[in-house]
């Protein structure tokens, strides 16, 4: 049985106000973000495809979901700070995942804001992942339309032209 006050506690403790609930079947995967991943993005974590299941893989699990979460994370960053932020916000995700588990939902996941950066050089590969327990990937690695399942929540994101606008950030939880 879903106890939504219970778990919506749980994202204010960790900082998480901005959410919405959703059905994860509606989140938009597409070929379009693996291609944009593999040519074009320069980080390469041990949670970046290659290392990630294939976009017909990421769609499916999906579909094996009924309820989630859209957590967003608005922000000004300078380039400096990025990864530095994009760590604390990703382990805040990371317990937070752990207590919905530990609480019952037994197929708690958390689909990181960013990149990984829970170490400060990656490992690269999978298979020599520093925190294999904590790593999760990020909606891109996971072949999400970021842009697109944002806005059909009614959440803003725009390709910002530079670091002095606010960064709209998505992250998910899947929950049962
Ligand atoms: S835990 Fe460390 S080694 Fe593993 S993916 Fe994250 S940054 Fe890379």
């Amino acid at each position: 049985m879903f106890n939504h006050s219970y778990l919506e506690e749980i994202f204010i403790k960790y900082g998480f106000e901005g959410f919405k609930w959703i059905n994860p079947k509606e989140i938009i995967v597409a070929q379009w973000v693996r291609m944009k991943c593999i040519f074009g993005c320069p980080t390469k974590t041990a949670c970046c495809p290659p290392n990630t299941p294939t976009v017909e893989i990421c769609k499916s699990f999906l579909q094996e979901y009924d309820i989630g979460v859209i957590f967003h994370i608005p922000k000004i960053v300078t380039p400096e700070f990025r990864h530095e932020w994009s760590r604390e916000v990703n382990l805040k995700l990371f317990e937070l995942e752990r207590e919905t588990f530990i609480a019952g939902y037994e197929k708690a996941f958390a689909i990181f804001m960013d990149s990984c950066h829970i170490c400060a050089n990656c490992r690269k590969e999978r298979f020599s992942c520093a925190n294999p327990s904590k790593a999760r990937p990020s909606p891109e690695a996971m072949a999400i339309d970021v842009v697109r399942t944002a806005r059909q929540y009614g959440f803003p994101i725009d390709v910002l032209p530079d670091y002095s606008s606010v960064m709209n950030r998505y992250a998910f939880l899947l929950l049962e």
